[in-house]
């Protein structure tokens, strides 16, 4: 069990191939191999993918596709209009308090991506601030009003596929090496095949980010939540920090838990909380850890790999390179 599982690499993986391979446009530098997220855990069993057509409804800019302007001036001026379509959330807006935009809201209204959106791409600033995710779908987003940094992270993630498409389309060709051969395979995969995992269980209290389970072994009473794009940012850079200065993959777990636990027995003292993750028999940890895994909202990632080279196959969680949102590098 990684805890690179599911989505969270996605956007992880985006950022590092936005700082390891874009420049500017005007350098036109070669492509840099695109970071892959760590090779995914084998499933036992293959299973033929049957995506629920999400995003089949995503297609790139057409005339005449139901639309509103963004300011109306390219409308007015140039006599077409930015298309704006609607992706569902994940999260069916169930775990966002009253006073959120998303409250309850079953889809979220975006407009395709323009040159200007392209511009936030290539933006070195954005880049190395590690924003420049944020920006875009901040960019795209028709309620402006709307809080990105306070999206979960499967919420964040279908944006994202969803405007990928709007803007280059719905063929991605990222890199995959072979765990087997080690060779290198260019993958060819349609992202519209992709489908949106909708939150199966219910929130202890409507618009609260808040879902009870009991440990099977320890018997305890405790509520978790899902992590929003942002707290998954800080979770893996804590990770990559401690990396750095040497300490082994042990807090992995731990580090996942304490920011997923917001309360025991009824009591979301933090301190209590970390005394008690510190003793939470491993059957208790891997117990909440499937169950949060298999609860949360997203989008299904999980794509069949074959290797060119050595026929070895397998389900892979899509591999995020440089160009989901910089195909010419
Ligand atoms: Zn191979």
């Amino acid at each position: 069990m990684s805890p690179d599982d599911g989505t969270e690499g996605l956007e992880e993986g985006l950022n590092a191939a936005a700082a390891a391979g874009t420049e500017p446009a005007a350098t036109k530098s070669p492509p840099s191999p695109p970071k892959l997220p760590p090779a995914p855990v084998p499933t036992p069993q293959s299973k033929t993918r049957k995506g629920n057509e999400v995003f089949k409804q995503t297609q790139a800019p057409q005339p005449g596709m139901e639309s509103v302007s963004r300011d109306a001036a390219a409308k007015q001026e140039f006599g077409f209009e930015i298309p704006v379509d609607a992706v569902p959330l994940p999260s069916k807006g169930l775990v966002y308090p009253p006073e959120h935009p998303l409250h309850g809201a079953q889809q979220v209204e975006y407009r395709a991506m323009t040159a200007k959106e392209e511009d936030i791409l290539m933006s070195e600033a954005l880049i190395k601030r590690g924003t420049v995710i944020t920006e875009l779908i901040k960019n795209c987003l028709i309620d402006k009003t709307i809080n990105v940094n306070s999206l979960l992270s499967g919420d964040r993630n279908a944006l994202m596929v969803a405007i990928r498409i709007s803007g280059y389309g719905r063929e991605y060709k990222p890199t995959f090496v072979c765990p087997e051969c080690g060779g290198k395979n260019e993958m060819d995969v349609d992202l519209a095949d992709l489908s949106v995992k909708p939150m199966t269980v219910e929130p202890v209290a409507p618009g609260l980010n808040a879902f009870a389970f009991d440990l099977p072994v320890s018997k305890q009473h405790v509520e978790f939540k899902f992590l929003t794009g942002n707290e998954e940012e800080v979770v893996m850079k804590n990770m990559e920090s401690k990396k750095k200065r040497g300490m082994a993959n042990t807090n992995l777990v731990t580090t996942r838990l304490l920011s997923s636990i917001v309360s025991v027995n009824g009591s979301d003292n933090q301190g209590l909380i970390a005394r008690f993750v510190g003793f939470m028999p491993a059957r208790d940890s891997l117990e909440l850890r499937k169950y949060i895994d298999k609860h949360e909202p997203g989008v299904d990632m999980e794509v069949e790999f074959t290797c060119t080279g050595c026929d070895y196959i397998d389900n892979i969680q899509l591999p995020m390179g440089p160009s989901f949102f910089w195909p010419s590098t």
